[in-house]
Formats: structure tokens, C-alpha cells, sequence
């Protein structure tokens, strides 16, 4: 196979969490934006085949993709940075490599062979990342490492990755390395050893990065980067400063200030590359422009998972920010675990609520303080979106509370109830196991015409992601019906019911979807029904 993609490899150094996933996903927006086509991977370390299975409180958000991959949170900012969908080729796991490789091994295709990391695992790892690159045929592929250097489970990833620069030509490989600075209050000072250590363990796998950019809360003084160039071997002007920032949009502009473009152009071989960031510049100062008090508007999200904070919900998160910044908003989101309805926490606080969104969600915890949270809603005319679980508890709200349903539920949470609105398709009844076997991926829905899906997409037919295993029970969509849930969205056979709405002179926006409008919504392109929550919102706050 002959590649013409050049390849940066984004590595972590001194601890977790530092943003390698939105450093990487700036610097393919800044590539793209000037003229590159672009691919972005994440190679995660850990040994599950994907996080599909994780617990969202351990992990976060599983994003996921046009064609189905449930995948890191971080390939959700690939999507948003770079305004363009990924795939399942995006998304590499050692569980995936692991399983590859004995698969292959129980095929006969290694007969004789001892099967060791090195050269088998690692190979895997290669063929991924070149089959990648031959598949998008991008000028650039920017490749993350998950995890941090010096984790047992990246080694084979690290190998492989030396293997590939000394295999392909100086100016086809880059390697980026996002480490933190640590600020001693004591001494009022950054201190640099962290990342020198970093840098060093990187140099002992035979990685020597090309560029460092220096995660700090503070500025970084010129003596700290001298030293951070002259110990970890990188010329000065190839530390950049990672400041931490209110608004993640604004780091590839901060990247830019160091030049990173021009760096890589260098080192890659492309020339005179100039990102045109007019647009994203105009994004930035939006965002600045709203920070006060006038601009908020305050939105409330109930569900569950709360332990990790934001990250469970980000693409819901972020998706309500793009919406509010389209109308020169500050959205203010408050998270409400919904235990704590059933624990006697004053339903009316929703009251001071411009908007409620219920997102996804799994299993029987807190599902009845989601259920009395929706019912407020309903019944006060706040504007509510549900997502996924969100629309399945708004069915089975209505039905027991406006059709008369007493008990309705839906089957996953109990399976004897007697009015299933919400049950498993039998495909879904035949499915023993839990990895990769739900609904997943992009689906066509028919839009009705009068209802306020329609209005917000300003098409009849849509195509959205999912991700569950139940749906709504057609043999109730009648009895639904008839007590005035509206029916907006189905799918093209009609089979499946996609959106279910109030309709507009008895709400002013109630809309529930079976699919995650959220993985869609870009900065510079908010989706539409988030748009139309937030406007429907800010109509609330403005008649308050
Ligand atoms: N638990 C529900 C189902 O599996 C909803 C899933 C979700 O919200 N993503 O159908």
C-alpha cells in the first residue's frame, strides 16, 4: 500500500484528564482550516472492545458515530472541532487489537508463530492506523494515544508508533506531547520536572516529540519555557503554551498564537499553510460577549450519572451552548440529580427554569424523580427536551398521567407492568448479549407536517443517531393519541416512532426524541431542535 498521509501522534504526559482529545481535535481544525484534509483516531489503551459497556460515571459520555461505533467521549470534539463525522475506523482499542490478533491466530494466519506484543500487537496497531490513512486518504492523520506515558497498558501503542517513524520518512511523522506544568504556591512557582520526567520516559520508548505543548492554570514565565526546550530536547519556539481556558474553543486559537501551524507545515512538509479563522474568531468573541448577568439563561438537566459532572452529558452539554450562542445567550446549566425528587427536593424549583432537558439514561435509578420532573414540565408549560430516555419516561409520564395508564412503565425498568408503552422489538427480545447490540447509528425519520420537530428541522425527513435497545409500543400509540400525544416522527416504514410532541397550543415546546440530536450540533452549526428549545426558552424567561 503506498500512503501518502503524514502522521501526528498526540501523547499525555505527568496525569489523566489534561484535554489530549481537544488538543487534538484544535489542532485538525486548524489544519483543516488551512486546506488540509484531515482524519482524526483515538487509540484508547484499555482492554474493553469499546466503552459501550462502561459505566458513564467511570468513563462518561459514549459518543457515537453515523455508522454506529460507540466510542470515547473525545471523538465527539473530533466531530464538533472539525465539523465533519467520523467512523468506526476513528475508534481503536487494545480490546479490539487483542481480539483481532487471536482471532487471526485461531484462523491459522500466524501457524508456528509465538504471538507476542512485539511483533503482533504492535503490528495490528500499525495495519490500523495505515489502513486509516489509506481509507480517508487525508493529507494528515492525527492519531491520539489515550491514557498517559508510562501506563502499562499504552506501551504497545507507544512501540508501535516509534516503529512507524523510523519505518516512514523524517518528514511524514510528528509527534505532539500535552504535559502539565505544576504550580508551587510555596515557591510561587511552575515547576518544569514533571514534564521533563514525562518527556524523558517518552525518549526511552523511542519517542522524541516534535512539539510540547505545556498545560498550565497560569502564565508560563520565559525561564520555565527555556528550560522546558533545553531538558526535553525541543527548540524553544516548539513549547507552546496550553493555558487553561473558560470556553474550549478558544484553544486552537491559543495554539495559533504559538504558531503550531507554521510548526507543522515545517516539520510535514506542507508550505505557506494560513488557517482562516474568521469564523471561529467571531464564535470566540460571541462567547466572551455573553459573559454577564443580561445574556443567561438558565436551563436545568435532570438525570442521573452525576458523579463525573459534565462529561457524562458533554455532547448535550456543548449542543445547549451552540443552540444559546446562536441567539447571543449564556447558557447557565444546572445538573439535578433526579434522587433527589424522590428524596423530598422541591419539584418547584424547576420553576426558575428557562428550560428542562431529561438526556439518555439506563436503568431503574432516579427514573421516578425523572418521571415527576417531566410531569412539571408538562403541566407548567416549561419547555422540555428528551433524549433517548428522556422521550421514552415523557411516554410513559403521559400515559399515566394524562390517558389514565396507572402504572404505565416502560419494560426496562419493569417488566411486569401493564401497560408496557415503552418494550423491546422482538429482534431486540432475541439478543443475549449486552457489547454493540443495540440500535446504533444514523436512521431515516419521517417528519409530520404540522408538528414542531418539523418546524425547527424545516424538512420532512431527518436522519439522526441512536442508541438504545427499547422503543415505543405502537399498541399504544392510539390510546396516546387520542389523549392529544402527538406522533411527530417515525421512521420510513412507519414501524417505529421516532419524535413524540404536545402539540402547540397545549405546550409551548415539548418535544421528545428516540435518537441524540446532541451528537450533531456543531459550534459553528447548532442543531435544530436545540435551536428550538432555546427559543422557546428564552420566550419563557421573557414572559417571566
Ligand atoms: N435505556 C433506554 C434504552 O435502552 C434508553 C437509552 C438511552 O437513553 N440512550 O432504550
Amino acid at each position: 500500500m503506498t500512503i501518502k498521509s503524514k502522521f501526528i501522534f498526540v501523547t499525555g504526559g505527568v496525569c489523566s484528564s489534561l484535554g489530549k482529545g481537544i488538543a487534538s481535535a484544535s489542532l485538525g481544525m486548524l489544519l483543516k482550516s488551512s486546506g488540509l484534509k484531515i482524519f482524526v483516531m483515538k487509540m484508547d489503551p484499555y482492554l474493553n472492545v469499546d466503552p459501550g459497556t462502561m459505566n458513564p460515571a467511570q468513563h462518561g459520555e459514549v459518543f457515537v458515530s453515523d455508522d454506529g461505533a460507540e466510542t470515547d467521549l473525545d471523538l465527539g470534539h473530533y466531530e464538533r472541532m472539525l465539523n465533519q463525522p467520523i467512523t468506526k475506523i476513528s475508534s481503536v482499542s487494545s480490546g479490539q487489537i487483542y481480539n483481532e490478533v487471536t482471532k487471526k491466530e485461531r484462523k491459522g494466519d500466524f501457524l508456528g508463530e509465538t504471538i507476542q506484543i512485539i511483533p503482533h500487537i504492535t503490528n495490528e496497531i500499525k495495519i490500523k492506523i495505515l489502513a486509516a490513512a489509506e481509507k480517508s486518504n487525508a493529507d494528515v492523520v492525527i492519531v491520539e494515544i489515550g491514557g498517559t506515558v508510562g501506563d502499562i497498558e499504552g506501551e504497545s501503542f507507544l512501540e508501535a508508533i516509534r516503529q512507524l517513524r523510523d519505518e516512514l520518512p523524517a518528514d511524514f511523522t510528528l509527534s505532539v506531547h500535552l504535559s502539565l506544568l505544576i504550580y508551587l504556591e510555596s515557591s510561587d512557582e511552575l515547576k518544569t520536572k514533571p514534564t521533563q520526567h514525562s518527556v524523558a520516559l517518552l525518549r526511552k520508548y523511542g519517542v522524541r516529540p516534535d512539539i510540547i505543548l505545556a498545560r498550565t492554570d497560569r502564565e508560563i514565565p520565559e525561564n520555565a519555557l527555556n528550560k522546558i526546550s533545553k531538558f526535553c530536547g525541543v527548540p524553544k519556539k516548539a513549547v507552546i503554551p496550553a493555558p487553561t481556558v473558560k470556553n474550549i474553543y478558544e484553544i486552537p486559537l491559543n495554539f495559533q498564537t504559538g504558531k503550531i501551524v507554521e510548526l507543522i507545515g515545517e516539520k510535514l512538509g506542507f508550505n505557506n499553510l494560513k488557517p482562516d479563522l474568521n469564523q471561529w474568531n467571531n464564535l470566540v468573541e460571541t462567547v466572551k460577549s455573553v459573559q454577564n448577568p443580561e445574556s443567561q439563561i438558565k436551563i436545568a438537566i435532570v438525570g442521573k450519572y452525576f458523579d463525573k459532572g459534565a462529561d457524562v452529558y458533554i455532547s448535550v452539554v456543548e449542543a445547549l451552548k451552540h443552540a444559546a450562542w446562536n441567539f447571543k445567550r449564556n447558557p447557565v446549566i444546572d445538573f439535578i440529580n433526579s434522587e433527589n425528587f424522590e428524596a423530598g427536593f422541591n419539584i418547584c424549583n424547576l420553576l426558575k427554569y428557562a428550560g428542562v432537558v431529561v438526556p439518555g439514561g439506563f436503568g431503574k435509578r432516579g427514573t421516578e424523580g425523572i418521571i415527576d420532573a417531566i410531569s412539571f414540565c408538562r403541566k407548567n408549560a416549561i419547555p422540555y427536551l428528551g433524549l433517548c430516555f428522556g422521550m421514552q419516561l415523557a411516554a410513559v409520564e403521559f400515559a399515566r398521567n394524562a390517558a389514565g395508564l396507572n402504572e404505565a412503565h416502560t419494560t426496562e425498568i419493569n417488566p411486569e407492568t401493564k401497560y408496557p408503552v415503552i418494550d423491546l422489538m422482538l429482534s431486540q427480545k432475541q439478543v443475549n448479549k449486552k457489547g454493540g447490540t443495540m440500535r446504533l447509528g444514523k436512521y431515516a425519520c419521517c417528519l409530520n407536517e404540522k408538528s414542531i420537530s418539523r418546524s425547527c428541522y424545516g424538512k420532512d425527513t431527518i436522519e439522526e443517531r441512536h442508541r438504545h435497545r427499547y422503543e415505543f409500543n405502537n399498541q399504544y400509540r392510539e390510546a396516546l393519541e387520542k389523549f392529544g400525544l402527538v406522533i411527530a416522527g417515525v421512521s420510513p416504514d412507519k414501524k417505529l416512532v421516532e419524535i413524540v410532541e404536545l402539540a402547540k397550543d397545549e405546550h409551548p415546546f415539548f418535544v421528545g426524541v428516540q435518537f441524540h440530536p446532541e451528537f450533531l450540533s456543531r459550534p459553528l452549526n447548532p442543531h435544530p431542535l436545540f435551536k428550538g428549545f432555546i427559543k422557546a426558552a428564552l420566550e419563557r424567561k421573557n414572559k417571566k
